[in-house]
């Protein structure tokens, strides 16, 4: 019997609109802990990875009538916009790639669904056409979608079908991929024509995670959908909210199985029950950072975590703004126990080279990166560390097993110690602070550039979390944005919106 030949690919970046650091093609060409860009064959073998491509590879290889035949996986850290030169190296190896694959039968393709490029408000849309133009109309297509996709028409019309990540914190990027692939295998033998139901929610907002509460709920049902005479796959996308595209907006996708009444009504039962809750999903309201300090000073315990999402580098913005550091600075005399903070600053490392255990240093430090929310935050301080190389990635945040920092150094400021990596870091990772001997869960107050991740590595230690709201490109509070092409009325920027 003829083997079923299926073409596997990802792309992964999410665009965040407001960063002032662009995606270029270096970005992703040059390894990092979202991968970097592998074509062929090595994709088949790399055992430290784990996400999509890993869950199509795994039902592939146990279909002894199937072969994955390996296109591209390629993405890099969430940041500003794409580069018109990053757009033609995507383009140019996916079309490539696809040329040296030869005839195929069908094709699983990875895709993150928020990426754009300067001048493209639908990269992913633009991708599926690429390989559209290369492989024709009648070849089936199945995405698998991150769950902060901004979910377009384009996709939509290009794609056989499409699934999404079921869980944020995301932790299930090989499930999704084993589930793309079924669902395309299924196709391919069954000849079902799937349909697609799809309702777009006039909602823009970080969703609260699926770790507990009402989305965990929402999720459980989807899930529990699988089952369902008919059902391909159900998923609800609640978009990446710093994408300021025409087509924002939650999303609702009901796949079927060639049954159109039964997409229609699903997506309308999942809308509805979503848009009914809505409150329910916001955060709770951002904390001005000095009441942030007094209020971690008040908890009875400790570590106390200090989130600023809004540089948080899982979402797209630089990681190296100084306001909350500066607050923590300022008011490091009110704190017993000592202060944890990072940023990633390659330049400062550079400056302070030379310097040694037990030196006492000069230097700016963060905001070269971010140019629009903060400014370098001059610090002194005596060096206690010197060290580089890696770290566990103790969230697994990203794909990869171990993360390179490079060099890293720690400054003491009284209570204070700020670490400086010369790289950029996925996740919030106790890790880094051990890593030049300091134990995060000891400390009275970590502050972390993170939205929901820290709850997979602080949540069990954390006496309290308190989000703080400084100004940066993923800020929770949507009112500092100023949103140009997002569609208006749209929850909660405008309260009465209607769905
Ligand atoms: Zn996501």
């Amino acid at each position: 019997m003829a083997q079923l030949r299926i073409g596997i690919g990802r792309f992964y970046h999410e665009s965040n609109s407001f960063s002032t650091v662009p995606a270029t093609a270096e970005s992703f060409r040059a390894p990092s802990s979202n991968g970097g860009t592998v074509t062929g064959p090595p994709m088949l073998t790399q055992e430290d990875r784990s996400d999509e491509v890993t869950g199509f590879v795994d039902v592939l290889g146990e279909d002894a009538a199937a072969e994955a035949v390996p296109l591209l996986n390629t993405g890099t850290l969430p940041s500003g916009p794409v580069t018109p030169d990053g757009v033609r190296f995507l383009e140019d190896t996916l079309r490539r790639q696809l040329h040296r694959a030869g005839p195929l039968d069908g094709i699983c393709i990875a895709l993150h669904g928020a990426m754009s490029a300067t001048d493209i408000d639908d990269l992913d849309g633009y991708l599926l056409d690429v390989i559209r133009q290369e492989v024709g109309h009648d070849l089936p297509v199945v995405v698998a979608l991150d769950c902060h996709a901004v979910v377009t028409r384009r996709m939509i019309d290009l794609s056989d079908a499409m699934t999404a990540f079921r869980t944020h914190p995301h932790t299930d990027l090989v499930e999704t991929g084993q589930r793309a692939a079924r669902i395309l295998l299924d196709l391919l033998r069954r000849g079902a024509r799937p349909v697609v139901g799809h309702r777009r929610l006039p909602m823009l907002f970080v969703d609260p995670g699926t770790l507990a509460g009402p989305l965990k709920r929402i999720f459980e049902k989807i899930v529990s959908w699988d089952d369902r005479d008919g059902v391909i796959s159900c998923s609800l996308c609640p978009s990446f909210p710093y994408q300021d595209v025409p087509e924002q907006g939650w999303t609702v996708l009901a796949v079927t199985r060639d049954d159109e009444a039964l997409a229609e009504r699903l997506a309308d039962e999942l809308a509805e029950e979503v848009w009914s809750i809505r409150h329910q999903l916001l955060s709770p309201p951002l904390v001005a950072p000095d009441e942030a300090v007094r209020r971690a000073v008040a908890v009875d315990g400790a570590p106390v975590v200090i989130t600023d999402s809004a540089d948080n580098v899982g979402g797209g913005a630089p990681g190296d703004t100084t306001t909350m550091l500066e607050m923590l600075l300022a008011m490091r005399d009110q704190v017993d126990g000592l202060i944890l903070a990072h940023l990633p600053d390659a330049g400062a490392i550079a400056r302070i080279a030379s310097a040694g255990v037990g030196d006492e240093v000069h230097v700016a430090v963060g905001a070269r990166m971010d140019t629009a929310f903060s400014e370098p935050l001059p610090v002194t301080g005596r060096v206690t560390c010197v060290t580089g190389g890696q770290i566990t990635n103790d969230g697994r945040f990203g794909n990869d097993a171990m993360i390179d920092i490079g060099a890293a150094v720690c400054l003491a400021v009284d209570n204070v110690r700020l670490v400086l990596t010369e790289r950029v870091i996925m996740g919030p990772q106790p890790s880094l602070f051990r890593k030049v001997g300091l134990e995060p869960f000891d400390a009275k107050i970590v502050m972390l550039k993170s939205t929901i991740g820290y709850r997979v590595t602080y949540g069990h230690v954390a006496k309290a979390v308190i989000p703080a709201d400084c100004p940066g490109a993923m800020s929770a509070n949507m009112t500092h944005f100023d949103f140009k092409r997002v569609p208006r009325p749209i929850f909660p920027l405008d309260p009465d919106a209607a769905y």
